[in-house]
Protein backbone atom coordinates (compact mmCIF):
# COMPACT_ATOMS: atom_id res chain seq x y z
CA UNK A 1 0.00 0.00 0.00
CA UNK A 2 1.15 3.45 -0.89
CA UNK A 3 -0.04 5.55 1.60
CA UNK A 4 0.71 8.61 -1.11
CA UNK A 5 -1.13 7.51 -3.95
CA UNK A 6 -3.96 6.44 -2.21
CA UNK A 7 -4.58 9.58 -0.35
CA UNK A 8 -4.37 11.33 -3.94
CA UNK A 9 -6.57 9.44 -5.56
CA UNK A 10 -9.16 10.10 -2.46
CA UNK A 11 -8.73 13.61 -2.92
CA UNK A 12 -9.37 13.63 -6.51
CA UNK A 13 -12.98 11.64 -5.32
CA UNK A 14 -13.56 13.81 -2.84
CA UNK A 15 -12.35 17.35 -2.47
CA UNK A 16 -12.54 19.62 -0.25
CA UNK A 17 -13.72 16.91 2.49
CA UNK A 18 -10.71 18.09 5.01
CA UNK A 19 -11.93 16.22 8.02
CA UNK A 20 -12.88 13.25 5.76
CA UNK A 21 -9.10 13.08 4.65
CA UNK A 22 -7.64 13.68 7.74
CA UNK A 23 -9.32 10.62 9.51
CA UNK A 24 -8.50 8.33 6.71
CA UNK A 25 -5.07 9.56 6.35
CA UNK A 26 -4.40 8.79 10.21
CA UNK A 27 -5.58 5.28 9.85
CA UNK A 28 -3.50 4.44 6.73
CA UNK A 29 -0.53 5.91 8.38
CA UNK A 30 -1.06 3.58 11.18
CA UNK A 31 -1.60 0.43 9.14
CA UNK A 32 0.83 0.58 6.56
CA UNK A 33 3.18 -2.29 7.77
CA UNK A 34 0.72 -4.67 8.96
CA UNK A 35 -1.42 -4.14 5.73
CA UNK A 36 1.71 -4.83 3.79
CA UNK A 37 2.37 -8.35 5.51
CA UNK A 38 -0.90 -9.03 4.31
CA UNK A 39 -1.01 -9.73 0.24
CA UNK A 40 -4.26 -11.02 0.11
CA UNK A 41 -6.05 -7.60 1.74
CA UNK A 42 -4.42 -5.66 -1.40
CA UNK A 43 -5.48 -8.11 -3.79
CA UNK A 44 -9.00 -7.45 -2.40
CA UNK A 45 -8.62 -4.14 -2.46
CA UNK A 46 -10.03 -3.60 1.56
CA UNK A 47 -7.98 -0.36 1.99
CA UNK A 48 -10.28 0.92 -1.48
CA UNK A 49 -13.16 -0.71 -0.24
CA UNK A 50 -13.09 0.10 3.53
CA UNK A 51 -12.76 4.15 3.25
CA UNK A 52 -15.90 4.03 1.21
CA UNK A 53 -18.70 4.32 2.81
CA UNK A 54 -21.29 1.49 1.71
CA UNK A 55 -24.06 3.70 1.26
CA UNK A 56 -24.92 7.77 1.55
CA UNK A 57 -28.37 9.00 2.52
CA UNK A 58 -29.19 12.72 1.89
CA UNK A 59 -32.62 14.26 2.46
CA UNK A 60 -34.54 17.91 2.62
CA UNK A 61 -35.94 18.21 5.84
CA UNK A 62 -38.30 21.39 5.91
CA UNK A 63 -39.88 22.59 9.03
CA UNK A 64 -41.49 25.33 10.49
CA UNK A 65 -40.54 27.65 13.65
CA UNK A 66 -43.24 28.88 15.87
CA UNK A 67 -43.66 31.98 13.86
CA UNK A 68 -45.21 30.15 10.84
CA UNK A 69 -41.57 30.79 8.62
CA UNK A 70 -40.74 27.58 7.13
CA UNK A 71 -36.85 26.32 7.18
CA UNK A 72 -34.79 24.01 5.06
CA UNK A 73 -32.38 21.83 6.89
CA UNK A 74 -30.03 19.08 5.17
CA UNK A 75 -30.62 15.78 6.72
CA UNK A 76 -27.86 12.94 6.38
CA UNK A 77 -27.02 9.16 7.25
CA UNK A 78 -23.72 7.61 6.35
CA UNK A 79 -24.03 4.03 6.28
CA UNK A 80 -20.03 3.45 6.35
CA UNK A 81 -19.18 -0.21 7.13
CA UNK A 82 -21.50 -3.47 8.51
CA UNK A 83 -18.67 -6.18 8.11
CA UNK A 84 -18.98 -7.05 11.78
CA UNK A 85 -22.74 -5.83 12.63
CA UNK A 86 -25.59 -3.23 11.76
CA UNK A 87 -24.34 0.44 11.08
CA UNK A 88 -24.26 2.01 14.49
CA UNK A 89 -23.65 5.50 15.17
CA UNK A 90 -24.83 9.08 16.48
CA UNK A 91 -26.58 11.90 15.35
CA UNK A 92 -25.28 15.28 15.37
CA UNK A 93 -27.35 18.47 15.06
CA UNK A 94 -25.02 21.29 14.83
CA UNK A 95 -24.44 23.98 12.00
CA UNK A 96 -21.01 22.84 11.03
CA UNK A 97 -22.44 19.36 10.06
CA UNK A 98 -21.49 18.44 6.18
CA UNK A 99 -20.86 15.44 4.54
CA UNK A 100 -16.98 15.59 5.04
CA UNK A 101 -17.89 15.48 9.18
CA UNK A 102 -20.19 12.69 8.91
CA UNK A 103 -18.05 10.69 6.55
CA UNK A 104 -15.05 11.61 9.19
CA UNK A 105 -17.37 10.28 11.68
CA UNK A 106 -18.74 7.19 10.46
CA UNK A 107 -14.85 6.44 9.52
CA UNK A 108 -14.07 6.53 12.87
CA UNK A 109 -17.10 5.35 14.45
CA UNK A 110 -15.94 2.10 12.43
CA UNK A 111 -12.75 1.22 14.13
CA UNK A 112 -14.05 2.22 17.03
CA UNK A 113 -16.95 -0.23 17.40
CA UNK A 114 -14.68 -2.77 16.40
CA UNK A 115 -12.49 -2.07 19.20
CA UNK A 116 -15.61 -2.66 21.73
CA UNK A 117 -15.52 -5.64 20.94
CA UNK A 118 -19.37 -5.77 20.60
CA UNK A 119 -20.28 -6.60 16.80
CA UNK A 120 -21.41 -3.24 15.50
CA UNK A 121 -20.70 -1.41 12.24
CA UNK A 122 -19.55 2.02 11.67
CA UNK A 123 -22.24 4.83 10.67
CA UNK A 124 -23.34 8.04 11.53
CA UNK A 125 -25.34 10.74 10.87
CA UNK A 126 -27.34 14.38 11.54
CA UNK A 127 -27.90 17.52 10.52
CA UNK A 128 -26.58 21.63 9.84
CA UNK A 129 -29.53 22.14 12.10
CA UNK A 130 -28.86 24.30 15.26
CA UNK A 131 -30.74 23.56 18.35
CA UNK A 132 -29.38 26.50 20.30
CA UNK A 133 -32.12 29.11 20.73
CA UNK A 134 -35.09 26.91 19.33
CA UNK A 135 -38.21 25.99 21.63
CA UNK A 136 -39.05 22.69 22.30
CA UNK A 137 -42.06 22.63 19.91
CA UNK A 138 -39.61 23.86 17.34
CA UNK A 139 -36.58 20.82 18.26
CA UNK A 140 -39.59 18.51 18.33
CA UNK A 141 -41.08 19.35 14.84
CA UNK A 142 -37.88 19.28 13.85
CA UNK A 143 -37.21 15.93 14.83
CA UNK A 144 -40.46 14.45 13.32
CA UNK A 145 -39.46 15.58 9.91
CA UNK A 146 -36.15 14.60 9.98
CA UNK A 147 -37.53 10.87 10.78
CA UNK A 148 -40.02 10.73 8.11
CA UNK A 149 -37.46 10.42 6.13
CA UNK A 150 -34.75 8.29 7.97
CA UNK A 151 -36.89 5.25 9.38
CA UNK A 152 -36.89 4.50 5.90
CA UNK A 153 -33.07 2.91 6.28
CA UNK A 154 -32.56 2.50 10.13
CA UNK A 155 -34.29 -0.61 12.03
CA UNK A 156 -32.67 -2.70 15.14
CA UNK A 157 -31.05 -5.12 12.96
CA UNK A 158 -30.18 -2.97 10.09
CA UNK A 159 -29.02 0.76 11.43
CA UNK A 160 -29.07 2.02 15.31
CA UNK A 161 -28.65 5.93 15.60
CA UNK A 162 -28.17 7.27 18.69
CA UNK A 163 -27.05 11.01 20.24
CA UNK A 164 -23.90 13.01 19.66
CA UNK A 165 -23.59 17.08 19.74
CA UNK A 166 -26.97 18.46 19.64
CA UNK A 167 -28.66 14.97 20.44
CA UNK A 168 -29.59 14.24 23.93
CA UNK A 169 -32.49 12.58 26.03
CA UNK A 170 -34.33 15.59 24.52
CA UNK A 171 -34.19 14.50 20.71
CA UNK A 172 -34.05 11.16 21.07
CA UNK A 173 -37.08 11.04 22.48
CA UNK A 174 -38.76 12.98 20.28
CA UNK A 175 -37.07 11.10 17.10
CA UNK A 176 -38.29 7.77 18.63
CA UNK A 177 -42.02 8.97 19.22
CA UNK A 178 -42.25 9.50 15.10
CA UNK A 179 -40.35 6.33 14.29
CA UNK A 180 -42.95 4.23 16.43
CA UNK A 181 -45.45 6.53 14.87
CA UNK A 182 -44.57 5.44 11.68
CA UNK A 183 -43.47 2.31 12.02
CA UNK A 184 -45.62 0.64 14.09
CA UNK A 185 -42.68 -0.90 16.10
CA UNK A 186 -41.84 -0.60 19.87
CA UNK A 187 -38.34 -1.62 19.36
CA UNK A 188 -34.84 -0.51 20.10
CA UNK A 189 -33.74 1.16 17.00
CA UNK A 190 -31.88 4.43 18.71
CA UNK A 191 -29.88 4.22 21.94
CA UNK A 192 -30.11 6.30 24.47
CA UNK A 193 -33.55 5.96 25.70
CA UNK A 194 -34.88 7.67 28.61
CA UNK A 195 -34.63 4.97 31.50
CA UNK A 196 -38.33 4.06 31.55
CA UNK A 197 -38.68 3.43 27.98
CA UNK A 198 -35.94 1.25 27.03
CA UNK A 199 -32.66 3.32 27.79
CA UNK A 200 -29.89 1.68 30.04
CA UNK A 201 -28.48 2.75 33.19
CA UNK A 202 -24.91 4.81 32.71
CA UNK A 203 -25.48 5.40 29.25
CA UNK A 204 -25.72 9.14 30.04
CA UNK A 205 -22.14 9.11 31.91
CA UNK A 206 -20.76 6.04 29.57
CA UNK A 207 -18.51 8.27 27.07
CA UNK A 208 -16.78 10.39 29.74
CA UNK A 209 -16.85 7.30 32.49
CA UNK A 210 -15.47 5.17 30.04
CA UNK A 211 -12.54 7.74 29.44
CA UNK A 212 -11.75 8.13 32.83
CA UNK A 213 -10.87 4.51 33.29
CA UNK A 214 -8.91 4.06 30.48
CA UNK A 215 -6.92 7.17 31.13
CA UNK A 216 -6.43 5.63 34.92
CA UNK A 217 -5.26 2.44 33.30
CA UNK A 218 -2.91 4.37 31.05
CA UNK A 219 -1.64 6.24 34.62
CA UNK A 220 -1.67 2.57 36.33
CA UNK A 221 0.12 1.01 33.18
CA UNK A 222 2.91 3.77 33.95
CA UNK A 223 2.53 3.26 37.79
CA UNK A 224 1.01 6.59 38.39
CA UNK A 225 -1.57 7.33 40.88
CA UNK A 226 -4.58 9.69 39.41
CA UNK A 227 -5.47 10.75 43.22
CA UNK A 228 -4.23 14.30 43.49
CA UNK A 229 -3.69 14.72 39.45
CA UNK A 230 -4.72 18.10 38.11
CA UNK A 231 -7.04 18.10 35.15
CA UNK A 232 -7.86 20.32 32.24
CA UNK A 233 -11.10 19.94 30.34
CA UNK A 234 -12.39 21.52 27.44
CA UNK A 235 -16.22 21.63 26.70
CA UNK A 236 -19.05 21.19 28.95
CA UNK A 237 -21.65 19.15 26.90
CA UNK A 238 -22.77 15.11 27.64
CA UNK A 239 -19.48 13.92 27.74
CA UNK A 240 -17.32 16.43 29.33
CA UNK A 241 -19.12 16.64 32.44
CA UNK A 242 -19.05 12.40 32.68
CA UNK A 243 -15.42 12.85 32.79
CA UNK A 244 -15.35 15.59 35.27
CA UNK A 245 -17.58 13.87 37.42
CA UNK A 246 -16.09 10.03 37.05
CA UNK A 247 -12.55 12.09 37.56
CA UNK A 248 -13.03 14.12 40.97
CA UNK A 249 -14.70 10.46 41.89
CA UNK A 250 -11.58 9.21 41.57
CA UNK A 251 -9.94 11.92 43.21
CA UNK A 252 -8.50 13.92 40.58
CA UNK A 253 -9.09 17.67 40.89
CA UNK A 254 -10.37 19.02 37.23
CA UNK A 255 -9.49 22.80 36.94
CA UNK A 256 -10.86 23.87 33.60
CA UNK A 257 -14.37 23.59 31.46
CA UNK A 258 -14.88 25.85 27.97
CA UNK A 259 -17.51 27.21 26.34
CA UNK A 260 -18.10 28.99 22.90
CA UNK A 261 -17.34 32.32 24.51
CA UNK A 262 -14.13 31.09 26.60
CA UNK A 263 -12.91 28.98 29.54
CA UNK A 264 -13.24 28.75 33.00
CA UNK A 265 -10.58 28.80 35.39
CA UNK A 266 -11.13 26.83 38.71
CA UNK A 267 -8.21 26.42 41.43
CA UNK A 268 -10.24 24.73 43.75
CA UNK A 269 -11.73 21.92 41.43
CA UNK A 270 -15.12 21.86 39.66
CA UNK A 271 -16.97 19.30 41.54
CA UNK A 272 -20.48 18.66 43.31
CA UNK A 273 -22.64 22.03 43.29
CA UNK A 274 -20.50 23.42 40.43
CA UNK A 275 -21.29 20.57 38.16
CA UNK A 276 -24.96 20.84 39.06
CA UNK A 277 -24.69 24.45 38.28
CA UNK A 278 -23.40 24.21 34.79
CA UNK A 279 -25.73 21.46 34.26
CA UNK A 280 -29.15 23.47 35.02
CA UNK A 281 -27.71 26.43 32.77
CA UNK A 282 -27.22 24.35 29.87
CA UNK A 283 -30.65 23.05 30.58
CA UNK A 284 -31.83 26.37 30.00
CA UNK A 285 -30.26 26.86 26.62
CA UNK A 286 -27.37 28.26 27.63
CA UNK A 287 -23.98 27.45 26.40
CA UNK A 288 -21.80 29.74 27.68
CA UNK A 289 -19.35 29.36 30.63
CA UNK A 290 -18.79 33.17 31.77
CA UNK A 291 -21.70 32.72 34.47
CA UNK A 292 -19.82 30.48 36.57
CA UNK A 293 -17.03 32.49 37.55
CA UNK A 294 -19.78 34.97 38.65
CA UNK A 295 -21.48 32.62 40.50
CA UNK A 296 -18.08 30.83 42.62
CA UNK A 297 -15.37 32.99 43.94
CA UNK A 298 -11.96 31.60 43.11
CA UNK A 299 -13.03 31.14 39.68
CA UNK A 300 -11.88 33.14 36.82
CA UNK A 301 -13.38 33.49 33.30
CA UNK A 302 -11.06 33.90 30.03
CA UNK A 303 -12.45 34.57 27.40
CA UNK A 304 -11.99 33.40 23.85
CA UNK A 305 -9.41 31.12 24.45
CA UNK A 306 -8.56 27.50 25.42
CA UNK A 307 -7.29 25.93 27.99
CA UNK A 308 -4.69 24.17 26.27
CA UNK A 309 -2.54 26.82 28.59
CA UNK A 310 -3.12 26.07 31.74
CA UNK A 311 -0.70 23.72 33.50
CA UNK A 312 -2.06 20.62 34.35
CA UNK A 313 -1.30 16.90 34.57
CA UNK A 314 -3.65 15.58 32.23
CA UNK A 315 -5.08 17.08 29.88
CA UNK A 316 -8.56 16.12 28.29
CA UNK A 317 -10.41 17.92 24.71
CA UNK A 318 -13.98 16.94 25.35
CA UNK A 319 -15.56 19.25 23.19
CA UNK A 320 -15.41 18.85 19.34
CA UNK A 321 -13.01 17.80 15.96
CA UNK A 322 -9.66 19.50 15.64
CA UNK A 323 -10.17 21.70 19.06
CA UNK A 324 -6.00 21.04 20.10
CA UNK A 325 -3.89 22.11 17.35
CA UNK A 326 -0.23 22.22 16.82
CA UNK A 327 0.00 25.40 18.25
CA UNK A 328 -1.38 23.88 21.43
CA UNK A 329 0.46 20.92 22.04
CA UNK A 330 3.37 22.87 21.48
CA UNK A 331 2.41 24.99 24.72
CA UNK A 332 1.18 21.76 26.08
CA UNK A 333 4.54 19.87 25.42
CA UNK A 334 6.62 22.38 27.19
CA UNK A 335 4.51 22.02 30.47
CA UNK A 336 5.71 18.30 30.37
CA UNK A 337 1.60 17.03 31.53
CA UNK A 338 1.50 13.25 31.99
CA UNK A 339 -1.08 12.18 29.73
CA UNK A 340 -3.00 13.90 27.24
CA UNK A 341 -6.01 11.85 26.04
CA UNK A 342 -8.99 12.66 23.35
CA UNK A 343 -12.07 12.50 24.35
CA UNK A 344 -14.01 14.24 21.80
CA UNK A 345 -13.99 12.58 18.55
CA UNK A 346 -10.56 13.52 16.28
CA UNK A 347 -9.88 16.56 18.99
CA UNK A 348 -6.47 16.87 18.03
CA UNK A 349 -5.63 17.68 14.77
CA UNK A 350 -2.61 16.16 12.68
CA UNK A 351 -0.05 18.18 13.64
CA UNK A 352 -0.69 18.20 17.10
CA UNK A 353 -0.73 14.00 17.15
CA UNK A 354 2.13 13.83 15.14
CA UNK A 355 3.88 16.42 17.80
CA UNK A 356 2.64 14.09 20.81
CA UNK A 357 3.77 11.06 19.38
CA UNK A 358 7.27 11.87 18.45
CA UNK A 359 7.77 13.31 21.75
CA UNK A 360 6.74 10.01 23.22
CA UNK A 361 4.07 11.75 25.40
CA UNK A 362 1.73 9.53 26.94
CA UNK A 363 -1.06 10.52 24.32
CA UNK A 364 -4.73 8.01 23.22
CA UNK A 365 -6.73 8.68 20.98
CA UNK A 366 -10.86 9.59 20.49
CA UNK A 367 -11.49 5.92 18.97
CA UNK A 368 -10.10 4.34 21.75
CA UNK A 369 -10.80 6.77 24.48
CA UNK A 370 -14.32 7.67 24.13
CA UNK A 371 -15.28 4.12 23.09
CA UNK A 372 -17.10 3.48 26.16
CA UNK A 373 -20.27 5.55 24.88
CA UNK A 374 -21.13 3.38 21.78
CA UNK A 375 -20.11 0.64 24.06
CA UNK A 376 -22.79 1.28 26.85
CA UNK A 377 -24.84 1.57 23.55
CA UNK A 378 -24.20 -1.78 22.48
CA UNK A 379 -25.25 -3.05 25.87
CA UNK A 380 -28.33 -1.43 25.44
CA UNK A 381 -28.89 -2.77 22.18
CA UNK A 382 -28.86 -6.25 24.43
CA UNK A 383 -30.64 -5.19 27.17
CA UNK A 384 -33.76 -4.38 24.70
CA UNK A 385 -32.98 -7.50 23.01
CA UNK A 386 -33.71 -9.72 26.07
CA UNK A 387 -36.07 -7.82 27.24
CA UNK A 388 -34.47 -7.14 30.41
CA UNK A 389 -32.78 -3.93 32.26
CA UNK A 390 -29.56 -4.09 34.14
CA UNK A 391 -28.65 -2.26 37.24
CA UNK A 392 -25.85 0.71 37.47
CA UNK A 393 -23.57 -1.98 38.77
CA UNK A 394 -23.65 -4.71 36.02
CA UNK A 395 -23.41 -2.30 32.96
CA UNK A 396 -20.72 -0.05 34.99
CA UNK A 397 -19.06 -3.31 35.42
CA UNK A 398 -19.61 -4.32 31.73
CA UNK A 399 -18.16 -0.99 30.79
CA UNK A 400 -14.73 -1.55 33.06
CA UNK A 401 -14.29 -4.77 31.06
CA UNK A 402 -14.61 -3.23 27.72
CA UNK A 403 -12.77 -0.35 28.59
CA UNK A 404 -9.88 -2.70 29.86
CA UNK A 405 -10.11 -4.79 26.53
CA UNK A 406 -9.78 -2.07 24.59
CA UNK A 407 -6.44 -0.40 26.47
CA UNK A 408 -5.45 -4.00 26.30
CA UNK A 409 -5.61 -4.08 21.97
CA UNK A 410 -3.53 -0.80 22.02
CA UNK A 411 -1.00 -2.44 24.09
CA UNK A 412 -0.55 -5.47 22.12
CA UNK A 413 -0.54 -3.60 18.96
CA UNK A 414 1.27 -0.36 19.86
CA UNK A 415 4.31 -0.90 21.81
CA UNK A 416 7.43 0.09 20.14
CA UNK A 417 10.65 -1.53 20.70
CA UNK A 418 11.30 1.02 23.17
CA UNK A 419 8.75 0.26 25.27
CA UNK A 420 6.71 3.56 24.04
CA UNK A 421 3.10 2.59 23.92
CA UNK A 422 1.62 3.88 20.51
CA UNK A 423 -1.61 4.58 21.34
CA UNK A 424 -2.70 5.54 18.00
CA UNK A 425 -1.29 3.19 16.09
CA UNK A 426 -2.53 0.76 18.36
CA UNK A 427 -5.94 1.73 18.57
CA UNK A 428 -5.97 1.77 14.70
CA UNK A 429 -4.54 -1.41 14.06
CA UNK A 430 -6.55 -3.43 16.33
CA UNK A 431 -9.61 -1.77 15.21
CA UNK A 432 -8.51 -2.41 11.22
CA UNK A 433 -7.88 -6.13 12.05
CA UNK A 434 -11.36 -7.08 12.96
CA UNK A 435 -12.93 -5.11 9.87
CA UNK A 436 -10.94 -6.34 7.50
CA UNK A 437 -10.78 -10.34 8.55
CA UNK A 438 -14.58 -9.95 8.26
CA UNK A 439 -14.60 -8.00 4.62
CA UNK A 440 -12.31 -10.88 3.39
CA UNK A 441 -14.63 -13.58 5.17
CA UNK A 442 -17.73 -12.11 3.40
CA UNK A 443 -16.37 -12.24 -0.18
CA UNK A 444 -16.46 -8.91 -2.32
CA UNK A 445 -19.68 -6.93 -1.28
N1 LIG B 1 -21.89 9.68 19.25
C1 LIG B 1 -21.22 8.76 20.11
C2 LIG B 1 -19.88 8.39 19.51
O1 LIG B 1 -19.25 9.24 18.89
C3 LIG B 1 -22.09 7.56 20.51
C4 LIG B 1 -22.62 6.74 19.38
C5 LIG B 1 -23.61 5.67 19.82
O2 LIG B 1 -23.89 5.53 21.00
O3 LIG B 1 -24.08 4.97 18.91
O4 LIG B 1 -19.35 7.32 19.66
Amino acid sequence: MEVKKIMQDLEQKHPGEAEYLQAVKEVLISIKDVYNQHPEFEKAKIIERIVEPERILTFRVPWVDDKGEVHVNIGYRVQFNSAIGPYKGGLRFHPSVNLSILKFLGFEQTFKNSLTTLPMGGGKGGSDFSIRGKSDNEVMRFCQAFMTELFKVIGPETDIPAGDIGVGAREIGYLFGMYKKLTHQWNGVITGKGLEWGGSRIRPEATGFGALYFVNQMLQTHNIDIKGKTIAVSGFGNVAWGAVTKATQLGAKVITISGPDGYIYDPDGICGEKIDYMLELRATGNDVCAPYAEMFSGAKFIPNKRPWEVKCDIALPCATQNELNGNDADILLANHPICVAEVSNMGCTAEAVEKFVKAKQLFAPGKAVNAGGVATSGLEMTQNAIRLSWSSDEVDEKLHQIMHSIHEQCVKYGKLNDGYIDYVKGANIAGFMKVANAMMAQGIV
